[in-house]
């Protein structure tokens, strides 16, 4: 079969092996962010229809998943907003009667969660990432440039609502453009938000490759770091890439463990954030890990189900 909406699988920094489902088609989305890898949005929109038919879709996952491959997630996400499609409620239900051993995410910019409707529809997933780049209007103009519709306000009130209600596991991801969403008042205002919310983890990302909008500057490493001390006590994890680059770059002459332990020293990580700098497999990484914490270097705690090492 020649799969039209399904894609993958992609290894995955967040999500190891995904296999990902495009439910809207072009770039379709209730946002227009300055840093959007796929670009800038050709369809702005808050409208809600069967942008892909549940028929369509179903078939494709279906046939894909009764070969019963080797998968971490099945991911609902792609170049739009996938709450946008009224099918993705009954499409997640599908998958969860007829392939109930498959994980699944919905990447999604949250902005729908408003809505109880859309509420009710993502209950089934196993993981929920949404994106919050902004709490003040300015910034969320700014960095999100929004369907003129949305309230930033009611964005953030319905993913409160949302996280309250939700029984699976729920990771926010922050984008930081640098001058733009990361001034103090708006880091309170984050911080506050955030904790309304308890996600069981927050994902700092920054630039790691050129969006739409030329202006917009990477976060590095330091500066990523001084925002999640300042988040503490949330659950905080850096996943930019290239500000991880940059750190592993900076130890490049240090062996797996020095570099793991120089990390640690400086700040709390996950396994999975300590995987993106050293290159090293999860698996090898957790062996390593267990012999830093038996030879008392390394102490591992858990905030909101998330495990963390720090050094000792
Ligand atoms: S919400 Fe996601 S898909 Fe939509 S513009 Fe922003 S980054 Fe791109």
């Amino acid at each position: 079969m020649k799969y039209k909406h399904i894609f993958g699988p992609v290894r995955s920094r967040r999500l190891g092996v995904s296999l990902g489902i495009d439910m809207v088609q072009g770039k379709t989305c209730s946002l227009d962010c300055v840093y959007c890898e796929c670009g800038e949005t050709t369809d702005l929109t808050i409208e809600r229809k069967e942008y892909v038919s549940f028929s369509e879709l179903s078939n494709e996952i279906a046939d894909y998943l009764s070969g019963n491959p080797k998968l971490d997630y099945v991911t609902f996400g792609g170049s739009g907003e996938p709450t946008l499609n009224t099918a993705f409620g009954p499409l997640i239900r599908f998958i969860k009667d007829n392939f109930p051993h498959y994980k699944t995410a919905l990447l999604t910019n949250g902005t729908l969660f408003y809505l109880p409707e859309v509420r009710e529809a993502a209950k089934p997933f196993d993981l929920i990432l949404p994106s919050l780049d902004a709490i003040s209007d300015k910034a969320f103009s700014a960095v999100n440039r929004p369907h003129k519709e949305l309230s930033n306000q009611r964005i953030i009130e319905g993913l409160v609502t949302f996280c309250r209600e939700f029984k699976g596991t729920i990771w926010i991801e922050v984008f930081i453009v640098p001058g733009v969403n990361d001034d103090p008042s708006e880091l309170q205002a984050f911080k506050e938000s955030l904790l309304r919310m308890n996600p069981s983890r927050v994902q700092l990302n920054s630039l790691d490759r050129p969006g739409p909008c030329s202006w917009v500057r990477t976060a590095d490493f330091e500066q990523l770091s001084k925002i999640s001390d300042f988040l503490a006590p949330l659950p905080v994890e850096i996943v930019s890439r290239k500000s991880l680059e940059t750190f592993k770059n900076e130890k490049a002459d240090d062996t797996t463990e020095e570099t793991i332990l120089s990390l640690l020293k400086r700040r709390p990580s996950t396994i999975e954030e300590l995987s993106g700098i050293s290159g090293v497999a999860l698996s090898q990484l957790s062996v390593i890990l267990e012999n830093m914490v038996s030879e008392s270097l390394v102490t591992a705690y858990t905030v909101n189900d998330c495990m963390f090492y720090r050094a000792m």
